[in-house]
């Protein structure tokens, strides 16, 4: 059998299943991820009706879109509604994402020059078709997605191109929910492809520091499975240790040229995120020396107060774990992707948006 089939095979995964709910200690146990496409995998395949009723797997800060501060969206919205010579360009997920007051998509419908791209390599290439143009690229996603902005930055982009830097890093936030007075969950699973670029040594402090049993996974069913049974066994045991299930592609020292890239172009500092606030040493700023590509330094927005969350939008609690989409009030009701009154609905990677899209459906595959 493939290996990727495999990993997707309903019998091997059941066989998992089955020694979970053997060895699963009897007290209730919730399992956290931070990742938006394990909770795609979790929710598509219906992983959660395989496990005992005590086992709980439940979805933290993964969605990128979703944790962008309003303010930084502010930002881009003044910019690109204050210049005239300015070309916003960012990735579909974002478009709609409120702001304080506005998305980007309503920023276009009162005149503003916003554009989707794929890649900030495309923004790139928009800036060399339009020299006269200012294009500002606005930068989102974690570890995965940074070293590619990095890349493009040292290559040494048209100076008419920036960047709008909205990167952050997933380790610190995870260690900032382990400094919550009563830490509410017993293990971690780690998403594979940030541990693809910066390789298992910063999950290690979970275990070593806070006894948290930790696993790095993949993204296939088996994947996510076997993740949950090290995770359920090491709390059996009240060991904690770090697992990477994901040798595959996951090496110790991780992808020594993307850490280079990032390490020479950005640097590290303190980073606002939605709903969850300041998280120490979690995001990217472009360091001095490429000032010249960065859109807050060469346009200096400034933006007013800032207001995260609309009332009665309960994404806070859904991004730390603490509440699952439908147990707030709104969900399905006034807030639908087409109604979204929060971040986690509009992004495909945000936990409303992907419990909305699976709801009446959840075991496609598996059952
Ligand atoms: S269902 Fe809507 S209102 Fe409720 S937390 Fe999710 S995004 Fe916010």
């Amino acid at each position: 059998m493939e290996v990727s089939k495999a990993y997707r095979d309903r019998r091997l995964v059941e066989k998992v299943a089955e020694a979970i709910r053997k060895e699963a200690p009897p007290q209730r146990l919730k399992i956290m991820h931070v990742c938006g496409t394990h909770e795609q995998v979790i929710s598509h395949y219906g992983l959660r009706s395989l496990l005992p009723d005590n086992v709980e797997v439940i979805a933290g800060p993964g969605c990128p879109v979703c944790v962008v501060p309003a303010r930084e969206i502010d930002e881009a919205v003044t910019l690109v509604l204050q210049r005239s010579e300015v070309m916003l360009t960012t990735f579909g997920d974002m478009y709609r994402v409120p702001g304080t007051h506005l998305s980007l998509a309503e920023a276009r419908a009162q005149g503003g020059d916003v554009r989707i791209v794929y890649s900030v390599s495309d923004a790139v290439k928009l800036a060399e078709e339009h020299p006269s143009r200012q294009v500002v690229f606005f930068a989102i996603g974690f570890e995965t997605t940074a070293p590619t902005t990095a890349s493009e930055v040292f290559n040494g982009p048209p100076r008419n191109f920036s960047v709008l830097t909205s990167h952050r890093l997933i380790p610190p936030v995870m260690e900032l929910l382990m400094g919550v007075a009563e830490t509410y969950f017993d293990g971690f699973i780690c998403p594979g492809h940030v541990a693809t670029i910066i390789g298992t040594k910063p999950f290690k402090l979970f275990p070593e520091a806070y006894h948290m049993p930790t696993v790095i996974a993949g993204f296939e069913p088996l994947d996510i499975m076997v993740a949950v049974k090290h995770i359920v066994d090491q709390v059996a045991r009240n060991e904690a240790y770090l697992v990477n299930e994901y040798k595959r592609m996951v090496k110790e020292q991780g992808n020594p040229r993307a850490l280079r890239l990032l390490e020479e172009v950005f640097e590290v500092v303190d980073g606002y995120w939605r709903g969850i606030g300041r998280v120490p040493l979690s995001a990217l700023r472009l360091k001095e020396s490429y000032v010249e590509y960065d859109a807050r330094a060469k346009f200096n927005v400034e933006v007013k107060a800032s207001r995260d969350l609309k009332p009665g939008c309960s994404c806070h609690l859904i991004l730390t774990g603490k509440l699952t989409p439908n147990e707030c009030p709104l969900f399905d009701k006034a807030c639908t992707p087409r109604t979204p009154q929060g971040p986690c609905m509009v992004s495909s990677e945000g936990t409303c948006n992907i419990w909305y899209r699976y709801r009446g459906y959840p075991q496609k595959y598996l059952r």
